[in-house]
């Protein structure tokens, strides 16, 4: 009897009582892990995340976190060989298994870069513009993110028993949340080994992350507002478990990533002879192929004008001929089998449904030839290729195989027609169109976009470099409206705010300072001191600053400047002409010379701890400045970011260039690196 395999709960391994539920190996029936929660308190479960994983969790600021995943990451990568060798067990080949294995972990090392990248050295994130709401300035407002105070919880699907967990950690520990993670039983012992190796690290805090390799028991009424439901599954369970009590009564947040019938458009123009073609069979064909087609991104409806439905059909099928089923650690196998014997059998039932509109063209749904495999035992099925005429039947709109599957359907060829059956999926992750005609694109791409969560439009021109139609990427958003869950995932920082509550904070300006930890429009500023460039990182806090000037500008000025640069436009050379313009009153200043200007006045020359100037942001030319005015620059320490460990941090300065009259002619931030004090 194969080993029962046990949950990781309140910090140490546990596993349930009972024989509990077995699960059989893809490819030799064999078993290979049995699964038992009974006895689990989950309500414990929650409580440990929230109280010993949250705390700790929250006091380390994104930098931190992203350090920690990363350094996680690269944990993983040095021991993935041993899901390599427990993969091929799910049915997956090598190529497949690099989807979820190393996908999984690339998919943590971008959420560590784009944490260090995107994200403050702070705990809070801020969101937005100061508001001012008074006409003093007294009272003003901030949108801002904290993490929930509860858990994230994990419930997957078979598919991605790596991926799928890890996409859904990164997000939910950058943002400061814990994770409770249930894999689908059928791989749980994949999804298992990794979180063995997580825990194997040390490197998350406690109760950061737990596991229920089973059942889930009673976790779900114990839900409050503060936790979070990330499923991904068919659309049936996300029903289910969205209608449950304890998600309903406490608008527990629930992001569902459920089935759909993803489209794929044949543009008219792409005629046999065209690339585009060979790139709609080949993609179409590694769509089906793929994890034997078990992606819920797979290509569902093969959308193809119908004079190319003869020459597509005969391409499809002789690829198809070249797939080699079979066990997927054999030489030369480029499908594996499906997830389990259950699992062909619903796949038999829906292709089944689907021939009731469609006829086959490729693929037998009784009979496989499957190398070093016993058909019998292990779940393989041959790719299945149907052929609808055109697309009214509402089967191929409504029905998912999940599995090597689909169905090429006829359309007449116009854009509108296009996206008018795209749109009877009814909500999809993804779809694709694939046309070397750019308006044609764009029509399919805006009429389409509605239902969908992610698009690519593949041509010649970026087929070499593109990710494929069923790649869900960490930089792009996963999810699809309707059918497709309605949620979305990922989507770079945006993966990451699903987990934290924005709130509005109202308050003066030093409060709201103080809260942020950033210095906005009229809080309290401090001249005091040696000027601010000669302090280092530390000894410099938000608010403190220095006024300088004023400068008049004059005509050699301007003609400097434009010498000098050769920036002749007519608004700085021509009296006349600038007058002219409904802008200007004359001759004014270049934009950029008071942005020199102003950098003339306020940088201190000498070698010090400001090391470089790296950029300006929200730079906005507010007045003109004529020849004779006098400008003035304000410059404030607005935020600081340490950079963890890295010998120097990242200083803001608020910057407002303001003219004779107090008006302020130029307003920007000024962004430095400065040197932390040396130790
Ligand atoms: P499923 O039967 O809906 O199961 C999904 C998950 O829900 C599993 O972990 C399952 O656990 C759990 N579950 C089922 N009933 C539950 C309940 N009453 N309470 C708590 N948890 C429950 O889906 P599946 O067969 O594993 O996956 C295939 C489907 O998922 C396909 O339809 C596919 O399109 C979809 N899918 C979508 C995405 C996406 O990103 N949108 C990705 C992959 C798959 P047990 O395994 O223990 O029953």
């Amino acid at each position: 009897m194969a080993e029962k395999l046990p949950s990781y709960v309140a910090g140490g391994w546990k596993a349930g009582a009972g024989e509990g539920e077995t699960v059989h190996d893809a490819v030799t029936g064999e078993e290979v892990a049995r699964m038992s929660t009974e006895g689990i308190d989950f309500a414990r479960v929650l409580d440990h995340a929230r109280t010993a994983g949250g705390p700790p969790l929250r006091a380390m600021t994104f930098h931190q976190r992203a350090g920690l995943l990363k350094a996680l990451a690269q944990y993983l990568d040095g021991r993935k060989e041993e899901l390599y060798t427990l993969s091929p067990r799910t049915g997956a080949t090598r190529a497949d298994s690099w989807i979820d294995i190393d996908g999984g972990i690339g998919t943590l090392f971008v959420y560590a870069s784009r944490g260090k990248r995107e994200l403050p050295d702070d705990t809070i994130y801020v969101d937005g513009g100061v508001e001012a709401l008074g006409k003093r300035g007294t009272f003003v407002a901030q949108h801002l993110y904290t993490p929930l105070a509860g858990a994230q919880v994990q419930i997957n699907a078979f598919n991605f028993p790596v991926w799928g967990f890890l996409e859904k950690l990164g997000p939910a520990f950058l943002a400061g949340v814990p994770t409770i993670v249930k894999p689908a039983s059928q791989t749980a012992y994949l999804t298992e080994a990794v979180v063995r190796q997580i825990v194997e690290s040390g490197l998350l805090p406690g109760g950061a992350l737990q596991l229920i390799a089973g059942g889930v028991g009673d976790l779900l009424d114990h839900l409050t507002g503060q936790d979070l439901v990330a499923f991904t599954g068919s659309a049936r369970t996300a029903a289910k478990l969205r209608a449950h009590p304890a998600v309903v009564e406490h608008s527990v947040r629930f992001n569902a990533e459920a089935d759909s019938l993803n489209a794929s458009i044949l543009g008219p123009d792409a005629g046999p002879d065209t690339p585009e073609f060979g790139l709609y069979v080949d993609q179409l064909v590694t769509e089906m192929t793929v994890k034997a087609g078990q992606k819920c991104t797979a290509i569902r409806r093969a959308f193809v004008p119908v004079r190319w439905l003869d020459p597509m059909a005969d391409a499809i099928r002789a690829k198809l001929e070249t797939v080699v089923v079979g066990n997927p650690s054999s030489e030369g196998v480029t499908m594996g089998s499906l997830v389990s014997l259950a699992q062909r059998e619903e796949v038999r039932g829906a292709i089944e449904r689907l021939a009731g509109g469609a006829t086959l063209v490729a693929g037998d749904p009784g009979k496989v030839d499957a190398v070093d495999a016993d058909t019998d035992r292990g779940a393989f099925l041959a790719p299945i290729l149907l052929r609808a005429e055109d697309g009214s039947r509402d089967e191929p709109h409504q029905v998912e195989a999940f599995g090597p599957v689909s169905t090429l359907i006829g359309y007449g060829g116009t854009a509108e027609e296009a996206v008018t059956l795209a749109a009877r999926g009814a909500g999809s992750l993804v779809g694709s169109v694939v046309t070397a005609d750019r308006e044609f694109a764009r029509e399919v791409v805006l009429g389409v976009a509605p239902w969908h969560g992610r698009l690519l439009v593949l041509d010649r021109d970026d087929a070499k470099e593109s990710t494929g139609h069923g790649s869900a990427l960490p930089h792009l958003v996963h999810g699809g409206p309707g059918r497709a869950g309605g949620g979305e995932e990922l989507g770079g920082i945006r993966g990451v705010l699903h987990h934290m509550q924005r709130t509005a904070v109202q308050a003066s300006p030093n409060v709201l300072a103080r809260v942020t930890g950033r210095w906005v429009e009229g809080a309290d500023r401090d001249e005091s001191g040696t000027h601010p460039f000669r302090r280092h990182l530390e000894e410099l806090n938000v608010g403190d600053g220095i006024t300088v000037g004023p400068r008049t500008v004059t005509l050699e000025d301007i003609e400097a400047f434009a010498d000098l640069t050769g920036d002749r436009f007519y608004a700085h050379m021509d009296q006349e002409a600038a007058a002219a313009n409904p802008f200007f009153d004359g001759r004014v200043a270049h934009g950029y010379f008071i942005v020199s200007a102003a950098a003339g006045l306020f940088v201190d020359p000498d070698p010090g701890p400001v090391l470089a100037n790296y950029g300006l942001e929200n730079l906005r030319f507010v007045k003109p400045v004529y020849p004779g005015d006098a400008i003035t620059v304000r410059l404030t320490a607005k935020a600081i970011s340490p950079r963890g460990t890295d010998p120097h941090g990242e200083v803001t300065w608020d910057t407002v260039v303001t003219n004779q009259d107090g008006e302020v002619v130029a307003a920007y931030d000024v962004l430095t690196l400065v040197a932390k004090r040396p130790v």
